[in-house]
């Protein structure tokens, strides 16, 4: 089994140090890992935010665990050459088309939800984002116009692009309690008539998934009227983006959501797989200790599972952590004054405890 960690940028080294701590803990025979640089420490060391050798080991490995890419030093960098360049290549070199994004509310946690308590205590959504396509990908540029400088993000879809994550999004449905929300834009988007239009299509072939349509703005009000209704919600690049943000907003704090992104290669154990939190490298906090670094750690038992079939180890690290959340040992991020090391000693105490 070969994990490669990268860390990156920001609050990425800090967060990604515990749930290293986590790893050498379980104690896993026959584990390999290697460690890479990516992001602006990868720019600043090797003139890439994502040098070939960091590439060729991310490739080489079972999988990935990722920290965060983004350094305001790099801002005025060419577009080629800045942090966040680093994760959309991994994502597409490494034919990763699936980002699965959990949220579930915490016992204990309700407090710090941005929903009342009653409604916080219900969420338990799973968000399939498209990572392959959409603006992010699309043609994009620059150019003069009447009003001044004029920018344009082209997006797009494909029928092939759509199928392939509606796959995913009624299989993860099928094991969760069987209901999909495809959410787009299909009254102003072309695209997302695409969209709309094949995932009814690739829907006939999961008769037992209860599939239902919303646009992106009702979607985005639902969450946080009644996230309860939700099971799996299946979007795009862009729309996905948000609603995760939003999600994890309902739950307590994004310092708390993992994702997992995947592509359709097969290792020995599982799927391979690039594991990383949902949050950015947050440079307003970097360096002071201030991080959570729950979404770490929950990222490396998303990938224990997925990639390394190591469903025990990431039942056990879950369980941990939903007691450690639930107790008094909060991150400033949960009105709390516990540092990113002592969150970390919380959990490894909790998994002493479970074992
Ligand atoms: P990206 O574009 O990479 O997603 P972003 O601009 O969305 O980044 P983040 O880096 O995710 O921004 O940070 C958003 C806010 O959340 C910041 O105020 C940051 O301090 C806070 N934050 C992010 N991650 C954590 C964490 N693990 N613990 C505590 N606070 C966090
Ligand atoms: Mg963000």
């Amino acid at each position: 089994m070969k994990i490669a960690i990268l860390p990156g940028d920001g609050i990425g080294p800090e967060v990604t140090e515990q749930a290293r701590r986590v790893l050498d803990a379980l104690d896993l025979p026959k584990l390999t890992i290697w460690e890479g640089d990516v992001g602006g420490i990868a720019y600043k060391r090797h003139g890439h935010p994502l040098p070939q050798e960091t590439l060729e080991m991310a490739r080489a490995a079972d999988a990935v665990l990722f920290g965060a890419v983004g350094d305001p030093d790099c801002d005025d960098l060419p577009r080629e050459h800045r942090p966040e360049q680093a994760i959309l290549g991994l994502r597409s070199e490494l034919g990763l088309f699936a980002n699965l994004r959990p949220a579930a509310g915490y016992p204990g946690l309700e407090d710090m939800s941005s929903l009342r308590p009653e409604i916080a205590r219900g969420i338990d959504l799973l968000v399939v984002r498209e990572l392959n396509g959409d603006v992010y990908f699309g043609d994009k540029g620059e150019r003069s116009s009447d009003g001044g400088r004029e920018g344009w993000d082209a997006m797009s879809y494909n029928e092939a692009e759509v199928r392939r994550i509606a796959h995913t999004g009624f299989q993860a449905a099928q094991k969760r309690r069987g209901r999909l929300t495809s959410v787009d834009k299909a009254n102003v988007l072309e695209t997302s008539r695409i969209w709309r239009e094949t995932v009814i299509e690739v829907a006939k072939e999961y008769p037992d998934v209860e599939l239902d349509h919303m646009y992106v703005d009702n979607a985005a009000m639902q969450m946080v009227r009644s996230p309860g209704q939700f099971d799996v919600i299946l979007t795009g690049n862009l729309f996905g983006d948000i609603l995760s943000d939003q999600a994890s907003a309902c739950v307590g704090s994004i310092g708390l959501l993992a994702s997992a992104s995947m592509g359709e290669r097969q290792t020995d154990f599982g799927t391979f797989g690039l594991y990383e939190p949902i949050h950015g490298s947050a440079p307003d906090i970097a360096g002071q200790g201030k991080a959570n670094p729950i979404a770490a750690i929950l990222s490396l038992a998303m990938l224990l599972r997925h990639s390394l079939g190591r469903e025990n180890e990431a039942g056990r690290i879950e369980r941990a952590v939903a007691k450690v959340v639930a107790s008094d040992v909060r991150g400033a991020d949960l009105g709390g004054t516990a540092s990113t090391s002592e969150i970390g000693d919380a959990v490894l105490r909790q998994m002493t405890a479970l074992a």
